[in-house]
């Protein structure tokens, strides 16, 4: 996918190398009286701090209501993106916050990046899933980068206490001692997200 910002580009509005529209955090273009949002234009990524084009209507939504108040007189910010997404495949649940081990590497980090193999439910609760999750810290810092799951039914939204975490710069080992709920029909004791987060803390 590439943003379609080719009717800025006639009207000499600046558009970045990602081929997004270049924005201030109010979605103003530079140009008077034009604003800017949605898929066509690049976000700041809160972790590494680039202009990135992550084509999501979470951010679209976003960025309406901000560039609307903007223009309207108000005063409003937008404050960058994490790339949360999620989708469902064949029954599988796929989600991701944050940067990739890859992603990471290529940003100067040096990540760790932990897998970590639980369970939806209390393995013995009728339903358990298997899921999977991968943390990425930062090696020193023990700060979250990212996180990606990979699970049945239920596996899938544990990626936005993470993308919390994330975009509150939270540490791994901080994101284990976190107090998260726990009954049988919902989660093991230790919720995948604690123990993947302890996990990460321990190795690094
Ligand atoms: C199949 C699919 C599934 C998706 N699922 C998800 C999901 O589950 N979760 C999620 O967060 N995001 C999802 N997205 C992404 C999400 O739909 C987009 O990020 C969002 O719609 C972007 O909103 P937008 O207003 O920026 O652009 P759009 O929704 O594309 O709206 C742009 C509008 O501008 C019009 N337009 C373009 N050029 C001109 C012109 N020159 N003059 C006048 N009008 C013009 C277009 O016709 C269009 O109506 C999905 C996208 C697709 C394609």
């Amino acid at each position: 996918m590439r943003p379609n910002s080719e009717l800025a580009r006639a009207a000499d509005i600046g558009v970045g190398k990602t081929g997004g529209i270049i924005v201030d955090d109010r979605l103003h273009t530079g140009t008077p009286h034009v604003w800017a949002a949605g898929d066509c234009v690049e976000s700041r990524h809160r972790i590494t701090g680039w202009p990135v084009v992550i084509a999501l209507g979470t951010h679209a939504n976003k960025q309406g209501r901000i560039a609307g108040t903007n223009i309207a007189g108000g005063q409003a910010a937008f404050g960058g993106v994490l790339g949360t997404a999620i989708t469902r495949f064949q029954g599988v649940e796929i989600a991701c916050t944050g940067l990739t081990e890859r992603e990471a590497g290529a940003a100067g980090f040096d990540a760790v990046g932990v897998v970590t193999e639980t369970s939806s439910k209390a393995q013995y609760f009728p339903g358990a899933q298997p899921m999977k999750i991968k943390v990425l810290a930062e090696r020193g810092t023990g700060r979250l980068l990212g996180a990606q799951i990979v699970g049945g039914e239920g596996a899938g939204k544990r990626i936005d206490v993470l993308a919390t975490a994330l975009w509150n710069n939270m540490t791994v080992a901080e994101i284990g001692g976190m107090d998260l709920s726990y009954a049988p029909p919902f989660s093991p004791v230790w919720d995948p997200v604690l123990l993947a987060a302890g996990k990460a803390a321990s190795r690094i």
